[in-house]
């Protein structure tokens, strides 16, 4: 793009005029965590642990998580670490976790609602990350996936709380979280928006099913409209979007207008969404923000967009 040659790969994220919005690294592991380093990452705001163990057959044990955790907090020592409790079931199947078969996948059985059927793997990981989290220096922060009530914030924050994490959170990935943001941040310290799945679940557009794809666009002003209802129900709590959504410049705009304070995305995006933040107020943040939710579509919603921002952008 025009704008390529003058990247700016470092510094942490704000705006021309000073609002700060976080740029955190979406990681699976210690050599993800290298990259984020390098793209000068303020901090982690996705590790999504079970990408470690995809392909085990046997659950990973206490000692094996906490040196897997370790090695990534060690990695940021001083800065904020985002770990994310098991995900596993739909698009994220766990070999050794049997789930058996299931009709809609996406719809059952997956993140937080395995704890019902293997409580002691979540109490297990929630001891090996406090573990791990006391030994280093990093601000570990906690988050369960594939939360969708009140109920099940509360009780996440109460287990996690119980082993010692410190800072607990719930991701904002299905409809009824977002609509009922203010509840869960009532337990919680904090929600971080998986737009990934929360675009999924409002289009009623599997994730995995090329052919409603063109559904599944994070510019739906549908999905927009949640993210604001998030960050209005936040009372000043932090709010994060760590959906593939945040690695778009353009829509990392908006996201800022609508008062997401941290953006978490692959290393490699870091610096593209840097840059546009440095090329806009914050007033024209929120004026972008503004004129997408407008929009009737994904498509209105991004040529609305571009028309107001900077051309190099
Ligand atoms: C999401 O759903 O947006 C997300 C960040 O998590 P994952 O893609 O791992 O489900
Ligand atoms: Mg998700």
């Amino acid at each position: 793009s025009a704008s390529a040659a003058s990247l700016v790969t470092s510094g942490a994220g704000r705006t021309q005029d000073g609002h700060p919005v976080g740029l955190l690294a979406n990681i699976a592991g210690p050599a993800d965590g290298v990259a984020a380093l390098e793209a000068d990452a303020e901090g982690v705001g996705l590790f999504r642990t079970e990408f470690a163990f995809l392909d085990r057959s046997t659950a990973p044990t206490f000692d094996e998580q906490k040196a897997l955790y370790t090695a990534v907090l060690t990695q940021f020592a001083g800065k904020k670490v985002v770990a994310r409790t098991l995900d596993a079931g739909a698009d994220k199947p766990l070999p050794f976790l049997p789930l058996g078969a299931e009709e809609n996948p996406a719809l059952g059985v997956r993140g937080l609602r395995t704890r019902v059927r293997f409580p002691e793997l979540l109490g297990n990981q929630l001891k090996a990350l406090a573990a791990a989290g006391a030994e280093s220096n990093a601000d570990l922060w906690v988050m369960a996936p594939m939360v969708a009530t009140f109920d099940e914030a509360a009780e996440f924050t109460v287990l996690a709380r119980g082993y010692g994490i410190r800072t607990c959170g719930a991701m904002i990935e299905v409809p009824s979280a977002a609509l009922r943001a203010g509840d869960i941040l009532s337990e919680a310290d904090f929600v971080s928006i998986g737009t990934n799945d929360l675009t999924q679940y409002t289009l009623a557009a599997d994730r995995m099913l090329g052919a409603v794809a063109p559904l599944l666009d994070p510019w739906q002003p549908a999905l927009l409209d949640l993210v604001a209802l998030t960050v209005n129900a936040s009372d000043g709590k932090p709010v994060g979007v760590c959906g593939e959504a945040a690695a778009d410049p353009l829509l990392a705009l908006v996201f800022a207008g609508l008062g997401v304070t941290s953006l978490s995305m692959a290393p490699r995006a870091i610096a593209g969404v840097r840059t546009a933040l440095l090329g806009v107020t914050f007033a024209q943040c929120q004026q972008v923000a503004e004129a997408a939710r407008k929009a009737r579509s994904a498509r209105e919603a991004r040529s609305a967009v571009r028309d107001l921002v900077p051309a190099a952008l």
